[in-house]
């Protein structure tokens, strides 16, 4: 019955999509064909800007061409009339009125006939319509057929002196505006696009209201056979122009998170796509919200995915039709909001914390268990994913730290079905966030009365309901900042014409959700994840921060393509004892062969992400004595005396190899303002004339730091570091920045990315 139930709903939601936008166009051209006496003057839509007033959309003045179709065949008599007459003169010996410069005052066409199909000929170019487009309106039986909308203005100019050089007045246009979005995709999936009807997706569409204005019209009186009445008849009505948007979404933060999501979407062939959202953990802010591959809201219709364009355009007519409505629908949601998936062992924050506050966890004594699998009654057995012998005997910090399924499951029964329903509901996991977007969906999970064991289970390690992300990062944030469950928003004000604020969105606590005694506990667990598992967390030098992956299997989609059955996700905050920044990245249905671990595939790119955003928001780098102790360093300006430049050096920590017997420096390698690893080589050469050196890049993927050490000292390279620190055991070469059998001048700094392998999640 359910699968009926959502059968039925999908039928009418698609019937109802299709009608108010993809044939709203349609419906708007019907409405036109019944337009008398009225014309509209178009209000100025608002503007949408970013936090820092950046424009992200704007209205520009277009026309619409027309035709009456009535006056056009009234005229095209009158013109036979005017054509005959000047042959009549002729034959008279009457010559046509001239201008001072010897041409024709009233130029006429050679025949009625040439001057209709030139007509056509004209306005098909201009307009972008058929021939047979023009001739369909030439023979309308109303007063206002348009011919095309959204004309720029030097189209619009040429098709109207082509009619007024023969003083036909038949053809005209009207103002209108059109929406442009100079970001193109960027944020796209967030501020959505309009229809000549207003908004249709995203921020347009939510805020339509405030955004669209009031039309003015200027309506005349009619007499019994339609015809306008004199002007004094008639009266205007000024339009109201729209309000201006202004986000807390930085262009800046969005364009990192996009550009980092098409990395991981690229490198691990994510089928379902990425997305990722940054959010104040205080205040709900949303500062970047990204959903990879989008589309240009310039041109939405558009299919935006090269691949699925390229697939569509190979098939049969009739199913490309379908097919291309499909997949315009599914690059314009927001995957953040309408999207749900099985959160995985992200959602160990939320069972937590619903532990700690019925104090159900002893942090010192308690003890849980692993073997690897655990069998419930009539049920298959549950595997760890450390398979038997499993983890052994864990505090809960190392449970936690391990993303241990059967511990979690054991905190789960603790709970109980009514209690953890009661949290799932608390933490806001089935009801909207109330984000200021629209087409929000809302997460599943099991009633309590209908909760079996098996399903308590699985849903205390997140693969037994399915949530939205803009849940899973809002009911994370209450874990952590203090107990309060927040609505997320990413609209900061509304400003009107005149520059008075006619909203101002800001911090709303819907509940709190957990004391802050709860969260205080929950937030520091988090730092210990990160400490204790570097290398399956986000870790950069000078940052504290608290993080928890999850690998989920996707249950709950159909099945996708061989291969792909994982959601890879992770969440972390910053800074970690009093977080303002929270971060969500989610692969959904990365290729496996090349990697699904949320730890693999989402954490490198929160990473990334991070070492962008952080430096660029004004958060300073505080360095431990450890990190001070190795921090990289930037290579100075070195030319000019040899000596000078070794003593440089050394007071860096680096070495200095001189090339050539001179006694100064006339280049060297790395290049000035080089960042690398202390206790780099910066070749000097000196000016005895000789030439650069250079050397092979070898494959570093796989080695050991220690392995990293020799192959560098064998190449005369150097390196720098990211991810997992080299320190930590069974650390390896996960990637490096130049490919292995490169050529490049001694002394180059690759970058290596570091990862551990074992024990992810
Ligand atoms: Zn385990």
């Amino acid at each position: 019955m359910t699968a009926i139930f959502f059968l039925l709903f999908a039928l009418v939601a698609g019937n109802f999509f299709r009608i108010s936008v993809i044939q709203n166009k349609k419906f708007q051209d019907m409405a036109n064909d019944q337009h008398f006496g009225a014309i509209t003057i178009p209000a100025h839509r608002g503007t949408i800007y970013d936090a820092n007033n950046a424009t992200l959309a704007k209205s520009a003045t277009v026309y619409r061409v027309f035709l009456d179709p009535q006056l056009f065949r009234t005229e095209m008599e009158d013109l036979q009339k005017r054509i005959d007459k000047r042959e009549a003169d002729s034959k008279k010996g009457i010559d046509p009125v001239k201008n001072e410069d010897g041409t024709v005052k009233y130029p006429l066409p050679e025949s009625v006939g040439k001057f209709k199909s030139d007509a056509k000929k004209l306005l098909s170019e201009q307009l972008g319509i058929t021939e047979q487009d023009v001739e369909d309106a030439m023979n309308d039986e109303y007063q206002y057929a348009v011919l095309q909308s959204q004309v720029e203005k030097q189209a619009a100019d040429t098709v109207l002196e082509f009619f007024n050089q023969y003083l036909l007045t038949s053809l005209d246009v009207e103002e209108d505006t059109k929406r442009y979005y100079p970001q193109n995709e960027l944020a796209a999936s967030v501020i959505g696009f309009t229809s000549s009807n207003g908004g249709v997706y995203g921020l347009e569409a939510y805020y339509d209201d405030y955004l669209a204005g009031v039309d003015g019209r200027t309506v005349s009186a009619k007499d019994s056979n339609g015809n306008e009445l004199p002007y004094r008849y008639s009266k205007t009505y000024a339009a109201k122009n729209g309000d201006d948007l202004y986000l807390t979404l930085d262009m800046n933060i969005q364009h990192y998170l996009e550009k980092h999501l098409q990395e991981m979407t690229e490198q691990y062939e994510v089928a379902n796509r990425s997305c990722a959202i940054l959010m104040n953990a205080k205040t709900g802010a949303i500062y970047g919200m990204a959903t990879y591959p989008g589309f240009d809201p310039n041109d939405p219709y558009e299919i935006h995915d090269q691949r699925v364009a390229a697939e569509i355009e190979n098939m049969s007519e009739e199913l490309q039709k379908v097919r291309k409505s499909q997949e315009q629908e599914y690059q314009w949601k927001n995957k953040c909001i309408t999207e749900v998936y099985e959160p995985g062992s992200v959602f160990k924050v939320i069972t937590s914390s619903a532990a700690f506050e019925e104090r159900l966890i002893d942090l010192t004594n308690d003890s849980f268990f692993c073997s690897g699998s655990v069998t419930l009654d009539g049920a298959a057995p549950i595997n760890c994913h450390k398979l038997p012998p499993g983890h052994g005997a864990q505090t809960f910090q190392q449970a936690l730290t391990n993303s241990c399924n059967p511990a979690f499951m054991n905190i789960g029964f603790r709970l109980g079905t009514e209690k953890f329903s009661y949290y799932f509901d608390a933490f806001g996991l089935r009801e909207r966030t109330g984000i200021d977007l629209p087409a929000e969906s809302v997460g599943i999970g099991h009633d309590s009365s209908s909760m079996s064991e098996v399903d308590l289970a699985v849903d205390s390690f997140g693969q037994g309901e399915t949530i939205t992300p803009i849940e899973m990062i809002t009911s994370y944030a209450a874990a952590i900042n203090g107990g309060y469950l927040l609505q997320p928003y990413v609209v900061d004000r509304i400003v009107d014409k005149d520059g008075n604020v006619v909203l101002k969105n800001e911090r709303t606590v819907r509940r709190q959700v957990v004391s802050s005694d709860t969260s205080d506990t929950i937030r520091s667990c988090l730092e210990q994840v990160v400490v204790g598992n570097s290398g399956g967390n986000v870790t950069i030098k000078g940052y504290s921060i608290g993080g928890k992956s999850g690998t989920s299997e996707r249950l709950s989609l159909s099945p996708g393509p061989d291969d792909s059955f994982y959601g890879a996700s992770y969440v972390c905050f910053t800074p970690a004892d009093d977080p303002e920044l929270i971060l969500l990245v989610l692969a959904d249905l990365p290729n496996a062969d090349i990697g699904y671990y949320g730890s693999i595939v989402a954490v490198p790119t929160a990473r990334d992400i991070l070492t962008d955003v952080l430096p660029y928001m004004g958060y300073s780098p505080e360095y431990s004595e450890e990190e001070l102790a190795n921090l990289d360093v930037t290579v100075p300006f070195l030319e000019g005396s040899l000596e000078a430049a070794k003593t440089t050096l050394e007071g860096l920590g680096l070495n200095a190899v001189p090339i050539g017997s001179g006694s100064n420096v006339t280049a060297q390698s790395p290049v000035t303002g080089t960042v690398t690893a202390k206790g780099s080589t910066v070749y000097l050469y000196t000016d005895s004339g000789t030439d650069s050196e250079t050397t092979e890049v070898p494959n570093f993927v796989t080695m050991t730091p220690e392995q990293v050490n020799d192959a560098l000292v064998m190449y005369d390279l150097n390196y720098v570091s990211k991810g997992a620190p080299v320190t930590r055991q069974n650390a390896v070469v996960n990637s490096q920045s130049i490919a292995p059998g490169t050529p490049v001048p001694v002394g180059t700094v690759v970058e290596l990315e570091f990862i551990v392998y074992a024990d992810q999640d």
